[in-house]
């Protein structure tokens, strides 16, 4: 391994375990990855090939979602599981719809929030916190999300492929319904979530085994699962589902005459006006 690469691991970076946050970047063509990342993710696009275009698939859907919640009025986003920085990160795209937009970005993996404040140094209205979506309350505490958001305004709370990394559904539950109850009416929540529903048994059994080698377990839900997060949000248009038939762009978006090719599902609720779940 080049030791150049190393200079954006942080100490205490588990480089021989594999980790969903640098497999992932490696499928979407990052370099934030290690050896064992690549073994993987070199596994997993044995077993389904579409994978590498599927994960550029997502962050297309992140772009257009972060854009969809920008022209809502929303100017503060809180990002979790928000990965190693790529192209076309939250900031970026919310910053250039309103330069005045603020963003948190929130990751459990010290890579991703090491690589994510070398590249937001120069910019005052964005941060990266190490923290854990599982815990909530600390996130909601932290003080540079208190320092960056507002939670009196609304927000928009991005989940984007991070709730199938938290294996148990009442914690996964749990840390909605406490990211709901902190938004303001008019705030936000984008959810993609893989899902085992339209693939082959075979295929969801050896993808779930290698992530369970790494440093992070999957759990895949079903779509009726999915759709329990937006409990107590208005979904909007189009609903729940397949990547590519949120808000596509154009007719040239990949798979979108195809979109069960593609394992999960998303979409975005609105936290209704007069709601307090308290
Ligand atoms: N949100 C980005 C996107 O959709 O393009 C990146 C998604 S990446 C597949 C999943 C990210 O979730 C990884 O960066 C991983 O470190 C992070 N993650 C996994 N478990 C987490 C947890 N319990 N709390 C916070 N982040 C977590």
């Amino acid at each position: 391994m080049d030791t150049e690469t190393w200079t954006w691991a942080p100490d205490e970076t588990v480089l021989d375990k594999p980790n969903p946050a640098r497999i992932y970047d490696y499928l979407i063509g990052g370099y934030h990855n290690f050896e064992a990342d690549r073994m993987v993710a070199e596994k997993m696009l044995a077993l389904d090939p579409d994978m590498r275009l599927a994960a550029q698939a997502h962050r297309a859907f992140l772009r257009r979602m972060v854009n969809f919640l920008t022209g809502q009025g929303i100017d503060q986003f809180l990002d979790i599981g928000s990965g190693v920085p790529t192209v076309g990160n939250v900031h970026e795209v919310a910053q250039t719809a309103n330069p005045a937009a603020h963003v948190v970005y929130v990751d459990i993996d010290p890579v991703a929030v090491t690589h994510s404040n070398a590249m937001l140094q120069d910019n005052p209205n964005a941060t990266a916190i190490r923290a854990d979506v599982r815990q909530p309350e600390r996130i909601l505490n932290h003080a540079e999300v208190k320092n960056l958001l507002d939670f009196s305004q609304p927000v928009g709370v991005l989940l984007l492929s991070v709730l199938h990394y938290v294996t148990d559904d009442e914690e996964a539950y749990s840390a909605v319904r406490t990211l709901r109850d902190a938004l303001a009416p008019g705030g936000y929540v984008a959810i993609s979530h893989a899902s085992f529903e339209g693939i082959a048994h075979d295929i969801y059994e050896r993808v779930s085994r290698l992530y369970a080698k790494s440093t992070a377990q999957n759990k895949m839900r079903s779509y009726a699962e999915i759709q329990q997060f937006f409990d107590g949000f208005e979904l909007v248009e189009p609903g729940l589902v397949r990547t590519p038939l949120w808000r596509p762009e154009g007719p040239d978006d990949p798979f979108l005459d195809q979109p069960d090719r593609i394992m999960g599902f998303v979409g975005a609720g609105r936290k209704p006006q007069g709601t307090s779940f308290q």
